[in-house]
Order: structure tokens, then sequence, then C-alpha cells
């Protein structure tokens, strides 16, 4: 049921796609910068850093409308995109941008004003053609991955949100700060791996479970369908670090 709500979330959230879009934007809070405004996708950004501190990536799982896409491409190719080295091009591209968006800064002109409504058309992002055709661009360039290496490939890959998370979720850890994660028993584990066959992100559920280091994956996106799955009941949601974590 849970896994029913969350889908349902997730895709609602792609509907609404065409409203939301500006609110992500790599590229608005670069040219509002320009103009020393806080625009809304830097306090979208803002917010996900700060949140992930306490919930992890559950953004990524539940509400966020790329994944929402990524999910709905399930149809079209259904085996999970693997963690590998591949996953460093979203650092790698993050970084460069956040880079861009300081020196934009620096050099940006007028008093810092903030605008969360910036360059929207009363909030809504996508008010004519012109702007669905920049609409589909984004759409396809999140779901060409997903095609060709599997589900959720864009967020492993070339996702500019999900490195705000991962630096907010470590950060939280760090700091032993009440966080939601994935806490294993690997003593209630009778290996039978119906936890890898159902991870979106294609992570190996049950080394870590092995491990009983799922709460440090950086690329778990609190989805909790392993925990759905797990017919002992191994995997649950905590808050509460464990002391030797
Ligand atoms: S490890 Fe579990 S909670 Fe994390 S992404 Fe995979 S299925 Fe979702
Ligand atoms: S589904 Fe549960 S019992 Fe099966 S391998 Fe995963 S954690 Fe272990």
């Amino acid at each position: 049921m849970r896994q029913k709500i969350r889908k349902a979330m997730i895709i609602f959230s792609f509907i609404l796609f065409p409203v939301t879009i500006w609110y992500f934007s790599p590229y608005l809070i670069i040219q509002a910068a320009s103009e020393h405004i806080i625009n809304g996708s830097f306090i979208v950004f803002l917010s996900m850093l700060v949140l992930s501190v306490f919930f992890g990536r559950v953004w990524c799982g539940y509400l966020c409308p790329a994944g929402g896409i990524q999910e709905c491409m399930a149809l079209c190719n259904d085996r999970p995109a693997k963690q590998n080295k591949r996953d460093r091009i979203k650092l790698v591209i993050w970084s460069i941008w956040i880079i861009a968006v300081i020196v934009v800064f620096i050099f940006g002109k007028n008093d810092v004003t903030i605008d969360p409504f910036y360059m929207t058309d009363h909030g809504i992002s996508v008010s004519d053609i012109g702007n669905y055709v920049i609409y589909y661009g984004v759409v396809f360039l999140l779901v060409i991955p997903a095609v060709v290496h599997g589900k959720r490939a864009s967020c492993h890959y070339i996702c500019w949100m999900a490195p705000f998370m991962m630096i907010g979720s470590r950060i939280g850890r760090k700091l032993k700060i009440p966080q939601l994660h994935i806490k294993a028993d690997k003593d209630m584990c009778v290996y039978c791996k119906r936890c890898n066959k159902v991870c979106p992100m294609g992570l190996d559920v049950n080394q870590m479970v092995l491990k009983e280091e799922n709460h440090r994956c950086s690329e778990c996106i609190q989805c909790g369908a392993c925990v759905d799955e797990c017919p002992k009941k191994a995997l649950k949601y905590a808050m509460r670090w464990e002391k030797r974590s």
C-alpha cells in the first residue's frame, strides 16, 4: 500500500512539472544570480539541503517530478540502473555549476533581492509555447538515460539536485542528528534478495544488510520498497542513530 501511495505521489508531482519546473531550474539560478536575485530554485535547492539533514533523500523517493518521469519510463525499461562510476558524473556537473553560480553572483549587479516567482507567470513556470520547447527538452534529457541505462539512471548519473541531499544527509550523519534512514538487522535476513529486486535505484541492498550499512548509502532514496518487500522484517525505517554509527 505504501508503495502505491508513493508512486501516486511521485507521478502526480510529474504531472505538475509544467507548473513547477522553473523552481528546479539550474539555469534560472544563474540568470537570477547575475541580477543579485534570490529566485525560486535557489530557495528550493537550499531547502533540499537543509531538509535532507533530517530526512535524507526522501524527496527523491516520494516527491521529485524527475523521479516520477523515470518511474513512468519503467514501462519501457524496467531494469534499474546500477550504481557505478558514472554516479560521479553528477558530482562533477554539480561542482562546475555551483562554481558558476558563485562567480556570476560575485560579478552580478543590483542590490540583493528575493523573488521566489522569478521568471514565472503568476507562479506558473510554463505558460507559453516557447517554454514548452524547454520543458520537453528537459523531459527528453531525463528520459533518455532511463531508457538506455534503466530505471532512475538520471538520478544516478546526471541529477543536479541529488548532490544537495547527499551533502545534507552526510552532514546529518556526521553530527548524529536524528535522520530518516533504513536500518538493517542482518540476523533476521534469510538472503532471499527480494530487496535487491525491488530497489528502484538498483542497489545491492542485501550486501548492505550483510554489512549493516544501509544507512550510509548516499544513493538510497528512502523509498521504502525494500522495507515493504522484506518477508522477515529485517529492514525498517528509523530516525535515531545507533551508538556505533
Ligand atoms: S535501498 Fe531500499 S529504501 Fe533505499 S532506494 Fe533501495 S529500495 Fe529504496
Ligand atoms: S528481502 Fe529481507 S530477508 Fe530477503 S535478502 Fe533482503 S533483507 Fe534479507
